[in-house]
């Protein structure tokens, strides 16, 4: 069914400044639609899955042709209606509101399960959208190489003298996100193995230059990581296999890593990857999909087990935000302690809270012109924008050196409250003065400080015991409509899976005009505005003193 109507002219983002739109607004959701469909980018073109499983930009390729005409045609003072990848409706509204509102993959609390959204989505009603798919964000591994390596940089303060040198990561995944994590480990000087089983993935990050080498075999890899480990050198290793196979022989060799995680596609059970032959494995998941999703959650319990083990021996253990150890819990495999804690912590809980709490998350912006002088542009002003910022400094010397751009060039940068309003303007300002060649788009992910409810990923272990929360996104969501967004978005299930998450995004474009400029300073104080509220409600002290010292203002709290 999403094979109909697929274009006969592969799909890729334009370039330039020719507009097929009435607004650059409505070119910018067109391009990036486009650039989330380009095969460079997606992870299956042909049924536009984009990343994390089946994390879809359009419904069908029917609705997509359809979404791609509605937008051509939308007027400056028009919104357009999507419904899970579907173009369901416009609106008049007025030039100053979003161009287009999204819905994506949600349901009525009491029937949000995977089982009752697959029967949904098999009759064409639905589609998931994951995080920064369906609504039309993603910029391929890059989103989010900066959270990795930054999670991996305080893994590093935390545990190993704030370096990864002559340490070793062991994890899982080379799909779209979790390629991202041996660039990120290398980035911070350590050895990384990563367990793929599928090996054109393996061979592809190599050759897109987020892994540094393909093993041969589990004896190879573990020579290799000992080389480098004692040379004290960073090196990725990639090992094709199934590391529900590969981390209990891991263990049977007495070989213990000195972080372990994983990053498959866990939080869908059709997307993870049982153990077996992978040709027989990927037969079944068509012909007995039942049948495969039960020998996946047997799969998970002995993986998520193994990482337990591991962590026993030494390791430190984190989960990195797929669910393995909710699915292994609903499979029954016992992942919490006596006090209901969970026995190794999410990443959030574990390390990247406190950015939070100060309005941090994973910012971006992306070129429209398609020109990669244009982000090298704003490398440049970003850095005299935050000359004080050696962690910002350092990132953007590496992700020059080492991150390839794919589809339109792009960045990923952590920035906080205050700092995202004054580097917009900024953005602004380039494009008004004609130093970058077009208009740039201003986004983020879904996972970000005020953007999410996930109780087993971004709000875990929340102070005040309010992690299912689910009004901050919706808040978050309506709020950046009030502030003149460009497109916002709410989705269901992102992450973790269906029923497990609620989350919202918002995208705004400089496109150098003054009333855009008024635009920026309203969303993107709002939007991490809201990171930092939510937390100081939580009852977080640091989220409470940035509010006190940058004027964020909380009912309440003097
Ligand atoms: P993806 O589907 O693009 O890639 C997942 C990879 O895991 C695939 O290449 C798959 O072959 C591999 N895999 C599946 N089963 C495996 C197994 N048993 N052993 C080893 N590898 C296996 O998904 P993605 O975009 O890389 O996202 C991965 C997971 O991370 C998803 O659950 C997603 O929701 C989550 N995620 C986390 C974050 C975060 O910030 N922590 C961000 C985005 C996505």
């Amino acid at each position: 069914m999403y094979y109909e109507y697929k274009p006969a002219e592969t799909v890729r983002a334009q370039h330039g400044t020719t507009l097929r739109c009435k607004t650059w607004e409505a070119e910018a959701a067109l391009r990036m639609l486009e650039n989330n469909l380009d095969p460079a980018v997606s992870l299956v073109y042909d049924e536009l899955i984009v990343y994390g499983g089946a994390g879809r930009a359009a419904r069908n390729w029917k609705e997509y042709q359809t979404i791609v005409n509605t937008l051509k045609s939308l007027e400056a003072d028009e919104t357009m209606l999507v419904q899970s990848g579907k173009a369901v409706g416009v609106i008049r509204t007025w030039a100053h509101a979003p161009r287009v509102l999204i819905a994506n993959s949600n349901l009525v609390p009491a029937w949000s399960t995977q089982e009752y959204f697959d029967e949904l989505d098999k009759l064409g009603l639905m589609m998931y959208g994951q995080m920064t798919a369906g609504s039309w964000i993603y910029i391929a591994t890059q989103g989010i190489l900066q959270g990795t390596y930054e999670t991996f940089a305080a893994v590093a303060d935390k545990h190993f003298n704030g370096t990864l040198a002559g340490t070793v990561t062991l994890t899982a995944g080379l799909g779209g996100m979790s390629g991202a994590q041996p660039l990120a480990v290398t980035m911070n000087d350590g050895v990384c193995l990563v367990i793929e089983p599928i090996d054109a993935r393996v061979k592809q990050k190599v050759r897109e230059g987020y892994l540094d080498e393909q093993a041969h075999d589990l004896d190879h890899a573990l020579k290799l990581m000992e080389q480098y480990k004692q040379a004290r050198q960073g090196w990725s290793i990639g090992l094709t296999g199934n590391a529900a196979t590969v981390l209990p022989e891991l263990l049977q060799r007495n070989f213990r890593p000195d972080i372990v995680t994983d990053q498959t596609s866990a939080h869908d059970l059709m997307d993870y990857i049982p153990e077996g032959d992978i040709t027989a494995v990927l037969q079944l998941r068509q012909d007995n999909p039942e049948e495969f999703k039960r020998q996946a959650l047997a799969s998970i319990m002995k993986h998520c087990q193994a990482i337990i083990d591991m962590q026993a021996g030494g390791a430190v253990a984190l989960d990195y935000g797929n669910n393995l150890r909710g699915q292994a819990e609903k499979g029954g495999l016992r992942v919490r302690d006596e006090h209901g804690q969970f026995l190794y912590p999410g990443f959030v809980p574990g390390y990247i809270r406190p950015l939070f709490c100060e309005g941090k998350g994973p910012f971006r912006w992306a070129a429209l012109s398609g020109d990669p002088q244009d982000i090298l542009r704003i490398d440049r002003a970003l850095l005299e924008t935050f000359p004080d910022n050696k962690m910002l400094a350092r990132w953007i010397e590496k992700a020059q050196a080492k991150v390839p751009f794919i589809g339109l060039p792009a960045r990923v940068c952590w920035l906080g409250y205050g700092e995202r309003e004054k580097f917009g303007l900024v953005i602004n300002d380039l494009v008004a003065r004609g130093e970058v060649s077009a208009p740039i788009v201003i986004g983020r992910d879904h996972l970000d400080c005020g953007s999410v409810a996930s109780p087993n990923r971004e709000t875990e272990g929340m102070k005040d015991g309010s992690d299912a929360v689910a009004d901050w996104p919706l808040l978050n969501a309506l709020a950046n409509c009030a502030s003149g967004a460009d497109w916002v978005s709410l989705h269901n299930g992102g992450g973790v899976g269906i029923g497990n998450s609620t989350h919202a995004g918002m995208v705004i474009v400089a496109t150098g005009t003054p009333e855009k400029a008024e635009r920026l300073r309203r969303v993107l104080t709002t939007d991490p505005g809201m990171g930092v509220l939510r937390h100081a409600d939580a009852g977080y002290e640091l989220a409470q003193q940035v509010a006190e010292e940058r004027g964020v203002k909380i009912p309440g709290i003097e």
